[in-house]
C-alpha cells in the first residue's frame, strides 16, 4: 500500500459522485430513481455533430493535432466569440482544451505561484475551491447570497483582496445557483479587476442555456478586461458533449503561451475527430440548442412554480443554467439531512448545497437535465415527503 501524496489530503471526493452513486445504487437494487443530481443535459449529442465526427474518422483524422487545436476550430471559436460575444479574438488567441475542466486547471498553473490567492465564489463548482490547493494557491471565497439574488457583492470582493490576490473566478450563469450575473455587477467588478489588477478567469459554459430574456455578457467584453481575461468555455453543456470532453480558454496571445505550456505536458491536444465535429456544433448546431433551451425553459418554469407553492420551501427563479437551488432552511435539518431524506423517502437524488461551499448549506440543488415528465413526477413525490415531514 503507498500513501497518497501529503496534497491529497485537502481534496475530498465530490459531493456530487457520492450522491450519484448512491442513488445509482438504489436503482440497481430495484427502486425508481429520479436523476435530478446529475449536471449534464438528458439529450442525445445532436445527429448534425455525430455525423461531423463519423466523417472525420472515416476522413482518417486520427492523429495528434497542434497542441493549440486545429486552425479550423480556432478560427471558428475565434469568429463565434466576435459575432456571438462582442469580443474580438483571433485564432492565435484560443487554446482548444479538454473541457472547461483543464481550462480551469491549466489558468491556476499558467499564472499563480503558491501563496498566491484566489477569489472563487461560494457556493461554486468544486474544481474551483480544489485545483489551487495543487499548486500551494488559496482560495478565497466571497458569497453569492439569497437575499442579494446570488448576484457579486462589490464591498464583500473588494474586503476580501489582499496583495496577494492574483485571481478572481466568475461563473455566470452559474453552477450550482442558476443565476445570471447583470451586466452591472460585471461592470462593477471590471472596475475592481483593473484597480487591483487581477486576472479574470470567466467560465462561461452554460452562456447559451439563459431564459426569459436574461442576457449572457461576458466580462471580457467590458472595456479593458480582453487584456486581463481568461475566458472558459465548452461544449459539454450547450450542445449537450459532456462525454466528449472538448473546450477552449479565450486570452491574449502572450497568457495563451502560458496556458499551453501546461497543456501540452497533460493532454497534448484534444481528439482531433472531436475538434472537427466541435467546428460543426459551432457552426450548424444554433437550431439544436435553442430546441433544448425552450425545453429546458419548459421544465424550469413548471418545477420553480411547484417547489414555491410547497409549504416552507422556496427558490429564486434561475434565469440560467439548468439548477434550482431550493431553500429548505425551514425543515430545520442540514442540507446532507434533506438530500438524503429525499433519496431515501421520495426517491429522488439532489444535490446538498453544502457540497458547493458552506453558503450552500440550507440548501439543495436540483437539475432539471430530465424529462419533464419525470420532474412533474418528481415534484409530486417531493411534495408528498416534505408534507409527510411537516405531520410527522
Ligand atoms: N464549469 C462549470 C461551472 C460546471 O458546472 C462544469 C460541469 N459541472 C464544468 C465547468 C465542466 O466542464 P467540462 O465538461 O467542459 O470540463
Amino acid at each position: 500500500m503507498f500513501n497518497t501524496a501529503e496534497r491529497m489530503e485537502a481534496l475530498p471526493f465530490s459531493g456530487i459522485r457520492v450522491m450519484m452513486e448512491r442513488a445509482n445504487k438504489m436503482q440497481k437494487e430495484g427502486r425508481d430513481i429520479i436523476h435530478m443530481e446529475i449536471g449534464r443535459p438528458d439529450f442525445d449529442t445532436p445527429e448534425v455533430i455525430k455525423k461531423a465526427a463519423n466523417d472525420s474518422l472515416a476522413q482518417g483524422h486520427v492523429f495528434y493535432t497542434s497542441n493549440y487545436g486545429t486552425p479550423e476550430l480556432r478560427a471558428a471559436i475565434a469568429e463565434k466569440l466576435t459575432k456571438e460575444n462582442g469580443v474580438e479574438y483571433k485564432p492565435e488567441e484560443i487554446l482548444v482544451t479538454i473541457g472547461v475542466g483543464e481550462g480551469t486547471y491549466a489558468s491556476m498553473a499558467a499564472f499563480l505561484n503558491p501563496g498566491d490567492e484566489v477569489l472563487v465564489p461560494n457556493p461554486v463548482w468544486l474544481n474551483y475551491i480544489h485545483v489551487p490547493k495543487f499548486f500551494g494557491v488559496v482560495p478565497v471565497t466571497y458569497s453569492l447570497k439569497e437575499e442579494n439574488d446570488y448576484q457579486i457583492n462589490m464591498e464583500e470582493i473588494e474586503s476580501k483582496i489582499t496583495d496577494k490576490t492574483k485571481m478572481m473566478v466568475i461563473n455566470t450563469p452559474g453552477n450550482p445557483t442558476g443565476t445570471v450575473q447583470s451586466r452591472e455587477t460585471l461592470e462593477k467588478l471590471a472596475e475592481i479587476a483593473k484597480k487591483h489588477d487581477l486576472i479574470v478567469v470567466a467560465d462561461e459554459i452554460y452562456e447559451k442555456l439563459v431564459y426569459g430574456g436574461a442576457k449572457h455578457v461576458s466580462i471580457a467584453s467590458l472595456p479593458g478586461m480582453k487584456e486581463r481575461t481568461i475566458t472558459l468555455n465548452g461544449f459539454s453543456k450547450c450542445y449537450s458533449m459532456t462525454g466528449w470532453r472538448l473546450g477552449y480558454c479565450a486570452a491574449p496571445v502572450e497568457m495563451i503561451q502560458g496556458l499551453v505550456r501546461v497543456h501540452q505536458y497533460i493532454n497534448t491536444c484534444a481528439a482531433s475527430f472531436v475538434q472537427d465535429a466541435g467546428v460543426t456544433a459551432l457552426r450548424e448546431a444554433e437550431p439544436d440548442v435553442q430546441m433544448m433551451v425552450k425545453e429546458y425553459e419548459k421544465r424550469r418554469n413548471y418545477a420553480v412554480e411547484a417547489l414555491n407553492a410547497m409549504e416552507g420551501i422556496s427558490c429564486k427563479v434561475p434565469e440560467g443554467a439548468f439548477y434550482i437551488f431550493v431553500n429548505v432552511k425551514s425543515l430545520g435539518m442540514t442540507s446532507a439531512q434533506v438530500a438524503d431524506y429525499l433519496l431515501d423517502e421520495a426517491g429522488v437524488a439532489c444535490v446538498p448545497g453544502s457540497a458547493f461551499g458552506t453558503e450552500g448549506e440550507g440548501y439543495i440543488r436540483l437539475s432539471y437535465a430530465c424529462s419533464y415528465e419525470r420532474i412533474v413526477e418528481a415534484m409530486n413525490r417531493m411534495a408528498k415527503a416534505f408534507e409527510e415531514l411537516r405531520t410527522k
